[in-house]
């Protein structure tokens, strides 16, 4: 008799348990969000009239004329062009020289670790309102710096984007100081991890891991070069932790060609490379994140006009062969100096002048903003697209960036994991 009144009252709550959750359910709000123009980053083309569902920071479903509770909430970008987030793959937030100065050296005695952290903040925040909801922050952060707006931003404390990150740059003896004197060796530690040898590039690996890195980040070609048997190092060891590595080399030869060979995911910069080596690169699936500065990011370094010019044109080059190549590309853009009256992200977007230049036609470029650079950051299974199960990094634009792509500078609307952050 006990035991079925047991059984009775458990029955009961199950019951009720179920109307709970059906009720709950049913009452459940999600985001609908009405698209006039939705960009296809695979096909890189503009779909129309599409709703996209959004559940808990996913999103649910994706199409014309979809179905919706009436309590749902509804967002209306129908008169708008609805992007994925967009994403830069070489940016450094605690960074920043003064203007036509090249000032690295007093930066690195005359700004704590603590100063870094509080602009990086800013800069974060700068990113994610105009449209970059993922960046890849590698490398010139002092000490760490970066790590503690990552944590910032996960405790709610700053709202800014997704940051895949590199600590430390591992670069042969010397970081990338140059002219410093014997009596203050290893001034450069700072910001750089000198490691010479595949034993001592593992440990910085580890090293950067520990301290949070989610990618490494090495140098080579600026002081001293490294073999491909070093950079592999680091690649096998990154790999052990589901890591990728990234390279800076600036230009053709030796340096970029051991790149090439080791295993490495991208190469940053490259600026001149030569054909052979492009194609190489293609082949192997490698990326190239070309930061292709334009004329006013040369000169903010303090260059002359011919110099910046010749500069731009050799970026520009570079640029061309490599899409008719067919090389894979990332966008980035590698600013840390701010241009005059511009805050960090119209500096950095300065470079779609050089994409331009080269006729990259648009639909790529916004390809090489979402969907390459998730292929690049390993995000390619949650974010670069509007698709089912994605995670819900939306923007919108007022005006069409297929007709200009200087138009993503038209952001009105960013939604991060489901949280809008900025609505006009
Ligand atoms: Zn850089």
């Amino acid at each position: 008799m006990k035991n079925n009144k047991y059984f009775l009252l458990a029955g009961a709550f199950k019951i009720l348990a179920v109307i709970i959750f059906l009720a709950f359910a049913a009452n459940a709000q999600n985001t609908v969000i009405k698209v006039g123009h939705l960009f296809d980053a695979r096909s890189g083309k503009m779909l129309d009239n599409q709703i996209i569902i959004v559940e808990n920071g996913k999103i649910k479903e994706v199409g014309a004329n979809l179905k919706f509770n009436k309590t749902d909430k509804i967002i209306d970008l129908s008169d708008s062009y609805v992007l994925p987030g967009l994403m830069d793959c070489h940016v450094h937030i605690t960074t920043n020289l003064s203007y036509r100065a090249r000032d690295w050296n007093d930066k690195y005695l005359t700004e704590s670790n603590a100063l870094r952290a509080i602009r990086g903040s800013v800069v974060a925040g700068q990113f994610l309102d105009n449209g970059f909801t993922t960046i890849k922050d590698i490398g010139n952060d002092g000490n760490y710096a970066t790590a503690d707006v990552i944590k910032a931003i996960k405790k709610g404390w700053i709202q800014g984007p997704t940051i895949i990150y590199a600590g430390k740059i591992i670069a042969p003896y010397g970081g990338q100081s140059g002219g410093i004197n014997p009596e203050n060796e290893h001034f450069w530690d700072f910001e750089f991890i000198d490691a010479d040898t595949p034993d001592e590039i593992k440990k910085a690996v580890r090293k950067n891991i520990y301290y949070g890195a989610t990618v490494i980040k090495m140098v080579t070609g600026d002081n001293g070069i490294y073999d491909a048997e070093d950079i592999k190092a680091a690649v096998d060891e990154a790999k052990k932790y589901g890591m990728k590595v990234t390279v800076h080399v600036l230009n053709e030869g030796l340096a970029a060609d051991n790149v090439i060979s080791s295993g490495a995911a991208a190469i940053e910069h490259g600026h001149s490379l030569n054909d052979q080596e492009l194609q190489l690169m293609k082949d192997k699936g490698m990326f190239l994140v070309g930061t292709d500065f334009s004329y006013d990011n040369w000169f903010a370094y303090g260059f002359d006009e011919k110099t910046s010019r010749k500069r731009t044109d050799v970026v520009v080059d570079r640029l061309k062969r490599a899409y008719k190549i067919g090389t894979k590309m990332a966008f980035g853009t590698d600013i840390v100096i701010d241009l005059p009256g511009m805050n960090r992200v119209g500096s950095s977007l300065k470079v779609l002048e050089s994409w331009n230049a080269a006729k990259i036609p648009p639909s790529y470029i916004l390809q090489t903003m979402t969907v390459n650079s998730a292929e690049l950051l390993g995000l390619e299974k949650s974010k670069g697209v509007l698709e089912k199960s994605f995670d819900a990094d939306i923007i919108a634009l007022k005006n069409n960036p297929l007709e200009n792509i200087e138009n993503v500078k038209t952001v009105r609307f960013v939604m991060k994991e489901g949280k809008v952050v900025r609505q006009d």
